[in-house]
């Protein structure tokens, strides 16, 4: 893998690089080993690099005079939220400054009237949820990291979640955002009555990944809790049943909440784990919320039961609130119970449509054979969104080449069947060299110009996305070439 080499005179340079933050930030500059070594590394846990020098402001004018300092000196801006990336999108760079942005989480207002809250950018996903819930009320997407992860970082990955299916991602629940560009300039993009017109430019700032500017205020709407929800557990003698099951229950016109499918690796891994009552023996199963006015969600369970029938399932439906809870609690530690099989893992995102589901199954169940690697499937089902998780040894010599070479492949599937490279977790450094499996060297070409007209000095984030930056070249800018990656496991201070 290519990465953006360091820049030694600014690594020679540290010393007057972290006074001046000090004199932007006095109480929030961390520059000592053992407290850079906390922000080595994101979820995709694999690489780590000690940062530069990690900044923690307070305020958006203290961001503003930090990026206006960066760009002025030339030196290299990673922003980060809390670090759950499950692409390397946080990962820092031994020549650049790490903006940490969880000091920033205010809730600055709740309006009702409105239908919005207003948040700083570290505010994490639930307490967006937490502080309007008495009243009725939730923000929608709810990413399983929800309990860490900052809604920062959720606009920059357009995240999503469980609900998703039927509620949309954060791009569908986002009105508007203040960020802070490359050169210290402060924007707001929408408001509270979201976009009006013109260029899509907030659009384009969700899912942008760190490389356009620093979000410093989000608008999200809030949502009013459905009066009724029901959950229901399905479950299959064959992953192809279950496969055709999504299919039906969406082509019959029935939008689930939330519908989640785990193969049975998964789900025994998830029982011995936290015990959510799953089926013993099942090939797979399907979660399913059916949400909304009690006349709705009495024909939805009603039709989705029939399907599943058809399809040669079974389903049980939780029979009170601590049921459902209990079920949904093993979809939300998936990734947690794998730590039984295995000693590490790595969580794909790739998104295809949902027709070709059984033949994607049975493709990623081939190429484990061929890689001689373990593998589990949990994934969003309803909205093709899948998450293999492939479980190695760091330990054994070349087992984590081949797990990244398995996950690429299974990328490359997801493209070759009419998908994307990723649904929610973002490309970063993870995907980053499969962008041209994807896209072609004109549209690279175009998404860079589109990145150069934000950051003309390549100086956010650089080395994600983008397996070049040449457009910035043929602009006549700065040229952003590429070297290694930072070693798996290995820091470099
Ligand atoms: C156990 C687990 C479960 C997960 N489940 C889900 C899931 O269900 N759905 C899902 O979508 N994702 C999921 N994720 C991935 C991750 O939680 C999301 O991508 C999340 O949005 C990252 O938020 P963060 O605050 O941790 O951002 P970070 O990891 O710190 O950063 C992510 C990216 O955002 C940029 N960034 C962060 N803050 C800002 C800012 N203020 N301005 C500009 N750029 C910024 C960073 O540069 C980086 O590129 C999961 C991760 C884990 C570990």
């Amino acid at each position: 893998m290519l990465f953006p080499p360091t820049d030694s005179r600014i690594v020679a340079r540290r010393t007057e690089i972290v006074a001046a933050l000090k004199a932007i930030v006095p109480d929030g500059v961390v520059a000592d080993k053992s407290g850079l070594s906390t922000f080595d590394t994101d979820a995709f846990s694999a690489y780590h690099q000690m940062p530069l020098v990690c900044v923690l402001p307070s305020n958006r004018e203290q961001v503003s005079a930090i990026l206006k300092y960066a760009q002025g000196e030339g030196v290299p801006i990673v922003p980060r939220g809390a670090g759950t990336s499950l692409s390397g999108g946080a990962l820092p760079r031994e020549d650049g400054i790490l903006i940490g942005m969880g000091r920033m989480k205010r809730i600055l207002e709740i309006d009702y009237e409105n239908g919005c809250l207003v948040v700083e950018p570290g505010v994490t996903n639930l307490n967006i949820t937490k502080a309007v819930e008495a009243s009725g009320f939730y923000y929608a997407p709810d990413p399983s990291s929800q309990v860490a992860c900052t809604i920062g970082g959720n606009v920059a990955e357009n995240s999503g979640g469980l609900h998703c299916l039927k509620y949309g991602l954060t791009t569908n629940n986002l009105l508007g955002v203040t960020m802070v560009l490359p050169g210290g300039e402060i924007v707001t993009l929408g408001g509270k009555a979201g976009c009006q017109g013109g260029l899509d430019l907030l659009g384009l700032v969700t899912g942008s990944e760190g490389l356009l500017g620093v979000v410093v205020e989000v608008i999200v709407k809030m949502l009013r809790k459905p009066p009724v929800t029901r959950t229901l557990l399905a479950s299959f003698n064959s992953v192809p049943a279950a496969g055709q099951c999504v299919a039906a229950i969406i082509g019959d016109g029935v939008v689930p909440a939330a519908m989640e499918f785990m193969d049975r690796r998964c789900a025994e891994a998830v029982e011995a784990y936290n015990q959510p009552g799953y089926p013993a023996g099942a090939e797979a199963i399907l979660i399913m919320d059916a949400d909304g006015v009690e006349a709705d969600v009495s024909d939805a369970v009603s039709r989705i039961t029939d399907i599943v029938a058809r399809c040669g399932g079974v389903t049980v439906e939780a029979t009170d609130e601590k049921q459902r809870t209990r079920i949904w609690s093993g979809r939300k530690a998936a990734f947690a119970a794998m730590g039984r099989l295995a000693p590490d893992m790595i969580c794909m995102d790739g998104t295809i449509p949902r027709h070709a589901l059984p033949q994607v199954l049975d493709e990623m169940a081939k190429l484990s054979e061929q890689y001689g690697l373990g593998f589990c499937n949990v994934f969003h089902a309803g909205d093709g969104n899948l998450h293999p998780l492939i479980i190695f040894d760091m330990m054994k010599p070349g087992e984590f080449d081949k797990a990244e070479a398995f996950g690429a492949d299974i990328l490359r599937l997801c493209v070759k069947v009419g998908g994307v490279l990723t649904g929610e977790h973002g490309v970063g450094v993870e995907k980053r060299d499969l962008m041209t499996d994807m896209f072609t060297a004109e549209d690279l070409a175009q998404q860079g110009r589109v990145k150069c007209a934000f950051d003309a000095q390549g100086l956010f984030n650089p080395g994600k996305v983008f397996p070049t930056l040449s457009a910035c070249v043929e602009q006549g800018h700065v040229h952003v070439h590429g070297a290694q990656l930072p070693h798996p496991h290995l820091p470099r201070y």
